[in-house]
């Protein structure tokens, strides 16, 4: 190797949440090297970034780029359309309900990420390498990366390298991995009728259907179905698939059409078996992969940076001392392991001919649909992790501040 270079952080990976980490660290006054090509412009993805989220970007002077190409999402609803023995009855989450103007925004992926990389390369503070980490040397004393001939010392790698993590498997941490027999099918469509901001969750026995608001007469979709009706989808002609598109909608958005531009994604899940180890902590889907159901991966990856960026200013000398790592396990476990597991057993239950788990899910939609604040407290839970405790406590539940790291009531 040619050289060695120091920085407080190193973030691996320049995908939307490696992107997301440099301007955080950098904005919390870090020294930061961010390592890795710039992402795939042709991501035919919509990404829905919650207000939460969203805020977090704002702080980030992201927020007005951002939702210029974006529509605001004011109701979700969920649509049982299986044609199984018990179903659930028809439920829409409506943000005014619980006094939002809206959840969040959908914004197209290709937006989202030149935003992101206008705002890096408008940084003068982070050094940005577009190349591959190509190996590590970690310990809890230090870590080391090779970049391009050179060396870079870190006090933190941030491992925002995607669900494969090789800043992961560098740091030992052990991943359990559940392959789906599902792929997401993505398009965007346009349609005849006003979508009105709502966005409707189909659900299948191969998955959700999912359509999302873009700006105008327009929606993305998220099609999750078996791998092989994916490929039956992607061959057919425009025509018969936006006459069967239609058809799944049940005709609510009038006629469709379908825009160029269908990709597939395949399904997998995966849980490290802990957040931080030897200077490596983990973010995005270095840190958890699940399927598209409610919009929450990436939603989740903002709160590890928020958390992360919180536990290393309170930690500044050495924001990846092994104390630090700990305690930002800690305080992601919880969210991530509820997020994760609610989001795969809802999944299992469309899949499942399980008649239990039929009637567990459609008794919970029943309930959410039926009774007001208990669908009050899921939204509010859905926003933001303790939420829906703190509204029903008035305030006297605290949580440790994302900005800070103190505890504050809300
Ligand atoms: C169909 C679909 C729809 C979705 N919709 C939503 C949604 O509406 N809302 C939501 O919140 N989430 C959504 N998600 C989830 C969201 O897309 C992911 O959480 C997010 O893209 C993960 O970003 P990431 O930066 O962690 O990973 P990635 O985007 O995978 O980025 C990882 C990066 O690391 C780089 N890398 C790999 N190895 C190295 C190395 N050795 N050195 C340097 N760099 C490296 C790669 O090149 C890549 O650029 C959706 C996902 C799917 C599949």
């Amino acid at each position: 190797m040619n050289g060695t270079k120091s920085s407080d952080i190193l973030v691996a990976g320049a995908g939307p949440a490696g992107m997301i980490a440099a301007l955080a660290f950098a904005g919390a006054g870090f020294s930061v090297v961010l390592a890795g090509p710039p992402a795939q412009p042709e991501d035919r993805r919509t990404t829905a970034l919650m207000m939460p989220s969203l805020t977090f970007l704002k702080e980030l002077g992201l927020f007005d780029a951002l939702v210029r190409e974006a529509a605001p999402l004011g109701a979700m609803r969920i649509v049982d359309a299986t044609s199984r023995l018990v179903r659930s009855p028809t439920v829409t989450f409506r943000a005014s309900e619980i006094g939002e103007e809206a959840f969040g925004y959908n914004i197209p992926n290709a937006h989202l990420l030149s935003c992101l990389e206008a705002a890096l390369r408008e940084h003068g503070a982070i050094e940005w390498r577009e190349e591959l980490v190509s190996g590590y040397r970690l310990s809890d004393a230090g870590a080391e990366a090779a970049l391009g001939g050179e060396t870079i010392d870190a006090k933190l790698v941030v491992a925002a390298d995607g669900r494969a993590s090789p800043a992961r498997e560098a740091a030992g941490i052990r991943t359990h991995r559940h392959g789906h027999v599902q792929s997401a099918l993505v398009l965007n469509f346009a349609h005849a009728r006003e979508h009105g901001g709502i966005s409707t969750e189909f659900h299948t026995e191969t998955g959700p259907f999912t359509q999302v608001p873009l700006p105008g007469r327009r929606s993305s979709l998220v099609w999750v179905v078996r791998p092989e009706t994916a490929s039956r989808l992607m061959a057919m002609d425009d025509g018969p698939l936006s006459r069967e598109i239609e058809e799944r909608m049940q005709s609510m958005l009038g006629k469709i059409e379908v825009e160029p531009g269908r990709q597939v994604y395949p399904l997998s899940s995966a849980m490290p078996s802990r957040f931080g180890a030897r200077r490596v902590a983990l973010v995005g889907e270095a840190a958890h992969v699940f399927p598209p159901i409610g919009a929450q991966g990436l939603n989740l990856g903002v709160r590890d940076i928020q958390d992360l960026v919180a536990t290393a200013r309170a930690s500044r000398d050495d924001p990846g001392a092994p104390a630090a790592l700990l305690r930002y396990d800690a305080r992601r476990r919880p969210d991530i392991m509820a997020r994760s597991s609610a989001v795969n057993m809802l999944n299992y239950s469309l899949l499942s001919d399980f008649l239990p788990a039929q009637f567990i899910r459609s008794a919970g939609i029943g309930l959410l649909a039926g009774f007001a604040p208990l669908r009050g407290f899921f939204m509010r839970e859905g926003l933001r992790p303790g939420a829906g405790w703190r509204h029903i406590f008035g305030g006297r539940v605290t949580e440790p501040s994302r900005a800070s790291g103190e505890e504050v009531r809300r």
